[in-house]
């Protein structure tokens, strides 16, 4: 049985439910899994490797991750790509109405019998293929978050030489960059062509 939907069980007791079990987690999940699948030659990721993601979102027990299925949740990664290439919340909103159409069915509520708290699904059941998920999950967290915010949900990342997702919503002030490294490293190449500028 697949406990993915929710970051970790309820009976974990390590952190706070309600942070752990929110669409704002749940939309961080969604890229890291877009940033990993674009990982390795010609963008074909290791199943290990989105399983450490997987994991590190709190799916437990054995992963049944092929490499087919980590191939059709590449294609699911390109469609999702696209809510965060949207500038502005029509785009964004635009891109999700179509994903929906295409991809959900009807919300519905699961507790994995039991083993999670109750939360939303709009795939067709808990056993849905991996890549039927991720889209389905993705298309549902990213939607909320639009809704609460009405803005995009998320950005690629500013830096030319990195093709990241990420989530722009939550504390802190607003980004530009996936993370500290891609901040840095542009900051020190603007500086150098300044200085070559002279
Ligand atoms: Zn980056």
């Amino acid at each position: 049985m697949r406990y993915i939907a929710v970051v970790s069980s309820s009976n974990d007791a390590s952190g706070d439910w309600s942070t752990r079990h929110s669409v704002l987690t749940m939309a961080r999940r969604t890229a890291a899994l877009v940033n990993v699948l674009a990982e390795g030659p010609q963008g074909h990721a290791e199943p290990g490797r989105v399983a450490e993601v997987l994991r590190a979102y709190g799916e437990r027990g054995p992963l049944d991750l092929a490499c087919l299925d980590v191939t059709r949740m590449r294609d699911a990664a390109d469609r999702l790509r696209e809510v965060f290439a949207a500038e502005h919340a029509d785009e964004a909103a635009a891109v999700l109405n179509r994903l929906l159409q295409a991809h959900t069915g009807p919300l519905r509520l699961s507790s994995h019998g039991g083993g999670t708290p109750w939360h939303p699904h709009v795939d067709r059941d808990d056993d849905a293929p991996w890549d039927e998920w991720f889209l389905a999950s993705s298309c549902l967290a990213l939607t909320v978050l639009l809704w609460d915010r009405q803005l995009p949900p998320g950005r690629v990342c500013a830096s030319a030489a990195c093709p990241n997702v990420f989530i722009t919503q939550g504390p802190g002030p607003e980004r530009r960059y996936c993370s500290r490294r891609c901040a840095t490293r542009e900051r020190v190449a603007a500086h150098r062509r300044a200085h070559t500028r002279g």
